[in-house]
């Protein structure tokens, strides 16, 4: 008998891979933070002997879910500015409130606000862009979240840098810093096209093929981009990334609800990953990506929530369930968009898109335990015919029960394991109040 550290015995395994299986009486085996069996319950017990037993009577196991793209610490801007559009949104509200508060000690509390509300939500690993990134990665580590850190680029002066050179400095002392981390991953984050001259594009697209890590960017996020693209440039905005050096399987791009057929074509054809963030983009009103026609033409597509100040939460599973109905009624196809698929999405497509697609997003041997676990027992999660379809139409992130990140349990029946929620409700309010006293 091989010693493991932690076997799982849940009711019913999703493990992603193959696709749409939904296995009984199966287990999975976890020795230092990896997956080391996955099989008939007794064959990994008669094979295996574990430290610890967890069995998770009632509840589906599945893959942790990947949030493609967030701004974790705005959590402490949820809510801030509602019911205006982006350009609006961004210049008179965010931009504003985010230049006169901008701290470590800001993004410190307001990402331990995010990771705290996304581990109760089965999630195991974010793409952030934001500014103090070391603060970001500092937090995630310290709370064992799963974070690909992006080193911002933006053409304005902040409180965290004030030069282009200042940017990429701070931003490769980060990827230095972390580069043998377990948990932290880095890529280079431009915050859109519109935001980022030509020249500092340029040394994104080196500075990515170099290191070989993504580029995590806004693209096309509205019509009103676009157009500008088209005035100020001559291209629209992909086309410029494209003619940058930047329009490869590295490319994270986000949003991108603005396209045309052969841009759809352009993706397909050069590797390129998008994430769908379909709350932002409804309440934005930025308008709908076609996902349908990305995922017929064959394009890598994740999804995430973006910041908490335009969605406003960060919830995974509400994510899906938005990404998989108004994604039916923009092509009047009820088979368009189905479950198995939009749960792709929140997994291996997301750990595809960050450059991960081999150690994360399924429940296979060798890939790292990231994992969660949502209970079955609760009466609006009865009956159940069809689990991977309920999990998309009927979950609730409340019924999320235990998460683990590279084998290390975050959330144990519902409580985080190593944060206190009352003290991050009264943080949240201390915040709350100096933001409304400016
Ligand atoms: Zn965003």
């Amino acid at each position: 008998m091989t010693p493991v550290e932690l076997i799982l015995k849940p009711e019913f395994l999703i493990p992603v891979v193959p696709r749409g299986a939904v296995l009984r009486e199966h287990a999975v085996a976890v020795d230092d933070g990896v997956i080391v069996a996955v099989g008939p319950s007794a064959d990994v017990e008669s094979r295996y002997r574990a430290q610890r037993t967890q069995v998770l009577a009632e509840q589906m196991l599945l893959p942790g879910l990947i949030n493609a793209h967030t701004h974790a610490a705005m959590a402490l801007l949820r809510g801030i500015a509602d019911d205006v559009p982006l350009v609006t949104w961004l210049n008179e509200h965010i931009w504003p409130t985010e230049a006169a508060l901008l701290s470590p000690e800001f993004v410190r509390d307001g990402t331990t606000l995010a990771l705290a509300e996304m581990f109760r939500g089965g999630i195991t690993m974010i793409n952030d862009q934001y500014f103090f990134p070391e603060t970001v990665a500092e937090t995630a580590n310290a709370l064992g979240m799963r974070a690909m850190i992006g080193m911002l680029v933006i053409d304005f002066p902040t409180a965290w840098a004030k030069t282009t050179d200042e940017y990429f400095e701070r931003g490769l002392a980060l990827h230095e810093a972390w580069r043998d981390s377990k948990l932290i991953h880095t890529c280079v984050s431009p915050h859109a096209p519109y935001s980022v001259n030509d020249a500092a594009l340029e040394r994104v697209a080196d500075l990515s093929r170099d290191l070989d890590i993504p580029v995590h960017i806004h693209v096309q996020e509205t019509a009103q981009e676009v157009q500008k693209g088209i005035d100020d440039t001559g291209l629209r905005p992909l086309a410029r990334l494209e003619k940058l050096g930047l329009v490869n399987p590295r490319l994270i791009a986000v949003h991108m609800t603005q396209l045309t057929d052969a841009e759809i074509d352009c993706c397909a054809g050069n590797g390129v990953n998008v994430v769908h963030c379909p709350e932002s983009n409804l309440k934005l009103a930025s308008g709908m990506a076609r996902v349908e026609d990305l995922r017929q033409a064959g394009v890598n597509v994740a999804v995430g929530t973006d910041g908490s100040a335009s969605n406003n939460d960060l919830d995974l599973i509400g994510e899906m369930r938005t990404a998989a109905m108004p994604g039916k009624a923009v092509v009047m196809r009820a088979n368009a968009m189905p479950a198995w698929y939009v749960l792709e999405m929140a997994t291996v497509n997301g750990a595809k898109a960050l450059g991960f697609g081999q150690q994360l997003g399924s429940i296979e041997v060798g890939k790292w335990a990231d994992l969660c676990s949502i209970g079955l027992d609760a009466l609006e999660s009865n009956p159940v015919y069809d689990l991977i379809s309920h999990l998309v139409y009927s979950e609730c992130r409340r019924d999320v029960r235990n998460v683990w990140v590279n084998g290390k349990q975050r959330l144990a029946q519902g409580q985080l394991v190593r944060l206190d929620a009352d003290e991050l409700v009264r943080k949240a309010r201390e915040w709350q109040r100096k933001i409304v006293q400016r």
